[in-house]
């Protein structure tokens, strides 16, 4: 029981949250992986991955981590960039490891797009319900500057950059970017590769809207489309296909035995979804929270 309190405590939204202290990313190594055309994927692997798109034009830049990680992101497009400072982001969703970096980069003159729920997030969290998590702090120097409520399309360093809002997905705040001539995307939360996915079913995520948005990105992916996942290594479509058909089966699952009458504890007693555990259970979604998850989708209870 110790043990999993402090789970909850260190997993408090999709990432490996570590506590505040602007020397611990000395301690960190960030991996560049080029995929080309000037895009490159950041990854510390210990909150979400950024992509950045560097050229003439500026400096694009998807998600900006945490404050104790933005440094190094920052020293590391930089070295990319010719000492360039970002000019242009956009956050995937208002989960923290995808958006405390925003104070330092606003500090710096970038102008940061989001969906208008990433600052209505920030403005009030709100309480979390839903597997114990923390509700993050913030204040409002971590809004994004540019509200974008439709798909929107940007052209800078030579890539057309769209710009996809998926609603009621991983939160009722997430958009993916695709960078068309390149084909490469970044999926933010919405990719979970070969792991179960974290469904934020307190702030507006759903089943169906997670199930949908992964169909919105195949739609415009092709086999050989560099898929940047939120969390974890890059996807193919193959992965998001495996998602969708793991989502669609868990689902029917818990809902066969919700409208049995069992209740959630009698249902996690079951280990209904232990042929999944061996290919996708991780620290913070685990075969049991995906059971909850599930659940509070179908019954639209949090507790
Ligand atoms: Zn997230």
């Amino acid at each position: 029981m110790q043990k999993m309190t402090q789970l909850i405590a260190i997993f408090s939204c999709c990432s490996f949250a570590v506590a505040h202290n602007h020397d611990q990313h000395k301690g960190f190594d960030i991996k560049v992986t080029d995929h080309g055309s000037g895009i490159f994927e950041l990854r510390t692997d210990r909150s979400g991955n950024v992509a950045v798109l560097i050229g003439e034009d500026g400096v694009f830049m998807v998600d900006t981590q945490m404050e104790h990680l933005v440094e190094l992101i920052d020293g590391a497009q930089k070295k990319l960039s010719n000492n360039q400072d970002v000019n242009l982001i956009v956050n995937t969703h208002f989960h923290r490891d995808h958006v405390r970096g925003n104070v330092y980069f606003k500090k710096r003159g970038a102008k940061i797009m989001a969906h208008p729920n990433v600052r209505r997030y920030i403005e009030n969290p709100g309480a979390l319900k839903a597997l114990g998590r923390e509700t993050p702090t913030f204040t409002p120097q971590y809004s994004p500057t540019i509200d974008i409520s439709k798909d929107r399309s940007i052209k800078m360093n030579g890539q057309s950059v769209a710009l996809y809002h998926t609603p009621n997905a991983h939160t009722n705040s997430d958009i993916f970017v695709v960078f068309k001539e390149a084909n490469v995307i970044h999926g933010g939360d919405l990719v979970s590769t070969r792991r179960f996915p974290f469904i934020d079913i307190d702030n507006g995520g759903s089943v169906s809207g997670f199930i949908a948005a992964l169909r919105s990105i195949i739609e415009v992916a092709d086999a050989d489309t560099k898929i940047i996942a939120g969390h974890g290594p890059i996807a193919k479509l193959d992965d998001l296909e495996a998602s969708i058909a793991m989502l669609v089966d868990t689902h029917s699952i818990v809902k066969e035995l919700t409208e049995q009458g069992l209740s959630l504890e009698a249902i996690k007693a079951l280990n209904p979804l232990n042929s999944y555990t061996q290919k996708w259970h991780w620290a913070f979604i685990t075969t049991e929270r995906m059971v909850t998850i599930h659940y509070y989708d179908i019954t639209g209870r949090l507790e």
